[in-house]
This record gives C-alpha cells, structure tokens and sequence, in this order.
C-alpha cells in the first residue's frame, strides 16, 4: 500500500482478493461527507465518470457507458435480461463459477442457453464456438468471462471476438475483474457490451455496475428489458436526457469515491502503467511462493495478472483456516479457493498492492508455514 501512515491505522490489514480490494485513503476519504444527489454537481461527475469509462474501453467514438446500482452481478443481469430478447439464444463459454452465473441468469430468465465448457484448467476455445454457431442458427448471442476470477484464468477476448463477428452474434463480455487492469479496446475486440464494477481494478469501492455499449447497441434494446430496476435502456435513457441523473437513490458516497479513483488511476499512468504494477505483483507473488513449495494451479500462459490459485499444501497438518488467521493477524488477506476439481486457495494482486507489499507477503508466509517444524 502507498502513502500514509492513517491507511495503516484504518487498514489493520491488506486485501489480497479479487474485490472488494484494499483502496487508497485518498479514495475513501471523499466518502467521510454527506453530498447531495438532485442538482447539477452531482451530474456532472456523473457525466464525467460515464466519459472517463469510455475513453478507458476504447479508442473508437460512438460509445456510451450506463451505470447501474449493487455488485457486479446486478450489471451483468441487468445487461442480459436487457438485451437477449425471450426469443433469444445464448451460448455460454464457461470455465469457472462466473461463466455458470451467467447461464444461471439466463435460465432464470427463461432464455435458451448453450453452454461450452472448457473445465476449468483450459481457456475458452474460439474452435468450438464456431462449430456450435454453424450449427445452430437459432444463436444470436455469446458471453464470455475475461478473467475468470473462480481460477485467475485469462480467456482469448479477441479470438472469440472474431469468430462471434464473423457470425454476426451480438458479443456480451464479463470483465468485471480485468477492465480497468488489462488493456481492452472494446470496438477491436467487437465486443457489444462490456461490464464491469466499481470495487475491482479501478480500485473504487464496492455499490455500483456499469456497462459500456456503442449508441447503436443501446438504442436497438429499448423495451426488451424483463425488469423495472434492471432495465439497462431505461437507466441509460435517463442518464442521456437528464445529464447524468440517476433512476433511482444512487450510492452517493461510492460515485464521490470511484471519480476520485479515476483521477488516481490516471494520475499513475492509466490502465498500461496499473497493468504493469499488477503484473509486477504477480510475478514477484509466483516466484516468492514457488521459492516456499507452493504450486499455482494454472499454466503460466493461461494465469491473469489479477488473481492466482495455489494448491493447498498436502501436509497432514495443514489446514487453510489456520494458515488465513495466522496470515491476517500478520496483516494480510487471503482467499479461499472456489475451484471445484482441485483443493486451491487463492491471492489477488489487484488494488492499492506494490511490489513492496508483495515482498512483505512473501515474508509473512514464510513464517506462517507453521506445518513444516519438523
Ligand atoms: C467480481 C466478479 C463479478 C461480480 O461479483 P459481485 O460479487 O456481484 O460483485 C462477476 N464476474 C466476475 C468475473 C467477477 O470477478
């Protein structure tokens, strides 16, 4: 973590999850007053929020972002109940637990599904999509995760791009845990709606969504919507024709919190610098964990720069539980593993995290491997 003493006070320890993260004092501070929502300060963050988050997806003009209220999942429903009409079909690439989230949307929704799975250890397969889209004509959409955060897996955005354009499918794109930390040019990728969250690499904290679209796209979801506080054209509709006014309450303090983060992000060099940090964590967390015996579950090809998973260690006195209070009261976090085929914990490296702070980490599990006195 960088800068004050106060984070320390506040912070008794780091977050190394995938979100929400550990942010800067500097962001949570703009939450310590009570701001109003209804005039025109208010909106002109907001208009200027859903500009920055534009120019952050793509170089391209034509492209309109849509903030939406709750965690991440509500955007991704609301984008999914909002733009694959009832008589719709989807094919779902799925290898991890935020891929099958969204067939479960969708099912919950009374949309046909087609899922492909790849298991959770290889990445989505642009091959197999173009079978399923050539033999099914019925398909008029694809999702995809970007980086399963369930493993920290990487999935190909353009290959799949290319081959859901080739078809002419509309191309819905889960990046909730990469945008922001991975360089993605929304209109080179052919990516229709691209969703994402406050609380993950833009380092904001958590209460809010949002959805980035060109106009085109918007324009053509108008009444589709199966949901009133979901309904992704009404929320963008309104944020248009009122300059940047909100539906309904909005996370007040949250907005206040992710401008000041945009601002952050901009002042460290935007998204190729924040890449290059987090790839830094990433690799200084491998090699230091590889040094003390740990192996991490993914192909080193396959593995995002924003979340790892390592396999528990197999000592008959290991037991992860202890291993995360020992880590904590160390002051720091870990994650527990969400993988279904391997016994796995896993360490973000996405937030307000150094090098330095990963160096220390390394240190704190070093002297935490209580299991191997003898
Ligand atoms: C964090 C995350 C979400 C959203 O999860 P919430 O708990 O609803 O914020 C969705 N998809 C991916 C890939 C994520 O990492």
């Amino acid at each position: 973590m960088q800068g004050t003493d106060l984070n320390k006070v506040v912070n008794p320890y780091l977050l190394l999850t995938p979100g929400p993260l550990s942010t800067t004092h500097r962001v949570k501070r703009q939450m310590l007053r009570d701001w109003c929502t209804w005039d025109k300060d208010y909106n002109q963050i907001v208009q200027q929020i859903r500009n920055q988050l534009v120019n952050l997806a793509t170089s391209q003009p034509g492209y309109t972002a849509t903030l939406m209220q709750g965690s991440g999942t509500f955007s991704v429903e609301s984008t999914i109940g909002s733009v694959i009409p009832v008589d719709g079909k989807l094919v779902v690439l799925v290898n991890g637990e935020y891929g099958r989230r969204i067939d479960q949307i969708a099912n919950k929704l009374g949309i046909s599904t087609v899922v492909i799975d790849s298991g959770e250890l290889a990445d989505a397969d642009p091959q197999a999509l173009d079978k399923v889209l050539r033999e099914d004509p019925q398909i008029s959409h694809v999702a995809m995760v970007h980086c399963e955060t369930t493993t920290g897996m990487l999935n190909p955005l353009k290959a799949i791009g290319e081959v859901t354009q080739k078809h002419n499918k509309v191309y819905i794109v889960d990046a909730m845990s990469s945008f922001g930390g991975t360089a993605i040019d929304m209109a080179e990728l052919h990516i229709d709606f691209l969703v994402s969250s406050a609380n993950k690499c833009i380092q904001g904290v958590p209460g809010f969504g949002f959805v980035l679209a060109n106009y085109t796209s918007m324009t053509a979801i108008k009444g589709l919507s199966r949901s009133v506080s979901l309904d992704l054209y009404d929320q963008w509709r309104c944020m248009e024709d009122n300059q940047g006014k909100w539906r309904f309450t909005s996370p007040t303090h949250v907005v206040r919190a992710f401008a000041e983060a945009l601002k952050e992000l901009d002042g460290e060099g935007g998204i190729a610098a924040r890449q290059h940090r987090y790839s830094e964590n990433q690799t200084t967390l491998v090699t230091g964990m590889l040094r003390l015996g740990f192996k991490p579950l993914l192909d080193a090809k396959l593995q995002s720069s924003i979340i790892t998973s390592f396999h528990n260690p197999q000592h008959p006195n290991y037991n992860f539980n202890t291993f995360y209070e020992v880590l904590k009261e160390k002051g720091f976090v870990i994650y527990p593993g969400k993988v279904s085929q391997a016994d796995c914990f896993r360490i973000g490296t996405i937030g307000d995290v150094w090098p330095s702070d990963i160096d220390k980490f390394i240190e704190a599990v070093e002297t935490s491997m209580y299991w191997n006195t003898d």
